[in-house]
């Protein structure tokens, strides 16, 4: 391999990093925007110029409680609560380990 050849396949490869990253965050994007977590609306405030996601904040500013006209704090999805489901994916992921484990002791 000649010194002049790698800057030619450095490019190449970052060129390849490169639009591997594109596809994943345009496949995220679209899981994302199936999953219904896509543009976030956001609001200002005009009192002091602070940016907030009203789905967050009860529709109202956390400052000082301005509420932007035109959106609709009971339509907001509520955000999900994902400790039950973890929890219980770790519990019966432990329950198949201790029987893999207590099989396998058995089988020796
Ligand atoms: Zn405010």
């Amino acid at each position: 391999m000649s010194a002049e050849l790698r800057p030619a396949m450095l490019a190449e490869v970052w060129s390849w990093v490169i639009s591997q990253v594109e596809q994943l965050r345009a496949l995220a994007k679209a899981l994302s925007a199936r999953l219904g977590r896509g543009e976030e609306i956001r609001a200002t405030c005009p009192v002091d110029d602070w940016t907030f996601a009203p789905r967050y904040t009860d529709g109202v500013c956390p400052l000082c409680g301005y509420r932007p006209p035109g959106v609709d704090a009971t339509a907001l999805p509520e955000p999900v609560d994902w400790f039950w489901p973890v929890f219980g994916t770790l519990v019966v992921a432990s329950l198949g380990m201790s029987v893999l484990v207590i099989v396998a002791y058995n089988r020796v």
